[in-house]
């Protein structure tokens, strides 16, 4: 099975598991996990060679009980019905997990960016955003930034979608560049929020632990070994797709990245041990970040795991087998939904701050974040002792218990 059918089973199976526990029927099990609706659109774009391509493109609308449907667009090779339905799914989760009045949107294009000029890919983001128009809006679907899109494409669908209305409305899109609208903080919340769940885990464990390997040095790793540096925990290893390293003495982020820009390679940085990928999981660390890819934590490596606490800042790192492998060797998962929560809760106060014409400062924004996921974590924390479960399913019960009102 494909990674994208893997996680859309995923998804739905953990519905159907954590539904049950709550006592909920089979229909309202069916029900939460149908979409709203799928829309699939033909993205007609003119090339540079003045011939019209034609693009497949979506939009999944999964569940909007809790407030207007949010999620990313991306723009990539391997998107598809099942991916956008999978990854809608969990944003729907996601944003009930964090408290947030929002439901679970996704969209793509089938396109590989890479092959387009920059004047395809805005023809190709504006084409997208007029077939989507009809079907979105502040108060009924909020798009944002996803793989290969970025806060420039979100200006030229903004534009394009206002020309298509006919009026204003910032606050259809978020991620936008702070200077059109955008958020302080939100380039960096999705690692700061994954901070913010370990200092708060690690407060409600009691424990002390302080070193920690991060698999990833995209946005998300790269903030993330900021922003806990900073707080005094001892960065050991950090990768990329071409491998990483390890120093036992510690490693200061902000250097190692300085050589991933100099030379593209983390594994370039002199004063450590060159590794792999699948070494920096098995490291004899307190902490465990998978910030990179999907399933990289299975069945086959998880009885080498030696960290004692994982942080899920990838979507869906761990594969659902691997979780009584963890729970027998005593290692805590923070769920993904809640530790990589960050951007969506960010991306809810810029849509908040656009709508209330308002700008918060930086300071602000931090503050509320970590109430936010504060909040969201005590009560994840609250649903695995009652209903005796790890945190994983907490995180879902929790979820499903805002949007059925149980
Ligand atoms: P990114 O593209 O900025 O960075 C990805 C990083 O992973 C890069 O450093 C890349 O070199 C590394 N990588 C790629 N293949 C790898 C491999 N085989 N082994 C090890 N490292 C590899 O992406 P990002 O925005 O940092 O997102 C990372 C993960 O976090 C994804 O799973 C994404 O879905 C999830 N996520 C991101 C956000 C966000 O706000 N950016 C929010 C929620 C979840």
């Amino acid at each position: 099975m494909d990674n994208q059918n893997e996680m859309l089973k995923t998804a739905q199976e953990l519905i159907e598991k954590t539904g049950r526990k709550l006592n909920l029927f089979q229909e309202e099990i069916d029900f939460l996990i149908q979409p709203d609706r799928v829309i699939e659109i033909k993205v007609p774009v003119k090339m540079d060679n003045g011939v019209i391509k034609t693009f497949v493109g979506y939009r999944s609308q999964h569940n909007n009980v809790l407030g207007p449907y949010k999620g990313g667009i991306r723009f990539h090779q391997n998107v598809s019905r099942e991916e956008v339905i999978a990854l809608s799914t969990l944003m729907t989760l996601k944003c009930a997990a964090n408290s947030l009045p929002l439901g679970g949107g996704k969209g793509g294009v089938i396109v590989n960016p890479k092959e387009l000029s920059e004047e395809e890919l805005e023809r190709l983001s504006r084409a997208y955003a007029k077939a989507i128009a009809p079907f979105i809006g502040e108060d009924v679907d909020v798009p944002a930034p996803d793989v290969n899109t970025d806060g420039r494409i979100m200006m030229w669908m903004l534009d394009e979608y206002e020309k298509t209305i006919g009026k204003k409305s910032p606050a259809t899109f978020t991620g936008k560049p702070v200077e059109f609208g955008g958020s302080l903080g939100r380039t960096e919340a999705t690692g700061r929020g994954g901070v913010i769940v370990m200092g708060n885990l690690l407060k409600a464990l009691n424990k002390d632990y302080k070193t920690i390997a991060i698999q990833g040095l995209g946005n998300v790793g790269s903030y993330f070994a900021k922003i806990a540096f900073e707080k005094g925990f001892k960065i050991v290893a950090l990768s990329d797709s071409k491998g990483g390293i390890y120093n036992e003495n510690g490693l200061n982020p902000d250097e190692v990245i300085k050589i991933k820009e100099e030379t593209g390679k983390v594994s370039d940085y002199s004063d450590g041990k060159v590794i792999t990928n699948e070494e920096l999981l098995e490291l004899p660390v307190d902490i465990l970040v998978p910030a990179a890819l999907e399933n990289v934590i299975t069945k086959d490596n998880a009885s080498n795991i030696k960290a004692k606490l994982i942080i899920e800042m990838a979507n869906g790192p761990i594969t659902e087998e691997t979780y009584p492998i963890l729970e027998e060797k005593g290692i805590i998962s923070a769920p993904d939904i809640l530790a990589n929560g960050g951007g969506v809760i960010v991306s809810y106060f810029e849509w908040l701050q656009n709508r209330k014409n308002e700008k918060w400062t930086e300071e602000e924004v931090n503050q509320k974040l970590e109430e936010q996921l504060k909040t969201a974590l005590k009560e994840i924390l609250d649903i695995s002792q009652e209903y005796k479960v790890n945190l994983k399913e907490a995180a879902f019960i929790s979820a499903l218990k805002k949007i059925t009102k149980k």
